[in-house]
């Protein structure tokens, strides 16, 4: 499973999550701010078969 790793820009705090995560909002586990998971990768970057968003066919 691939993560992105990145930091909260207000705190500091190192994070990480799922790539199937990006472009999502997730809340920093330590100070509660709202985050922008950011994308690793242009959207058009072959990835392992990612279908979280149907309504975006990269085929
Ligand atoms: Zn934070």
């Amino acid at each position: 499973m691939q993560e992105i790793r990145f930091v909260c820009p207000k705190c500091g705090q190192k994070l990480e999550c799922e790539l199937k995560m990006a472009g999502q909002k997730i809340q920093c586990p330590a100070c509660k701010n709202s985050i922008n998971v950011p994308n690793p990768y242009p959207p058009t970057a072959k990835l392992p078969r990612v279908r979280s968003n149907s309504a975006e066919q990269i085929e």
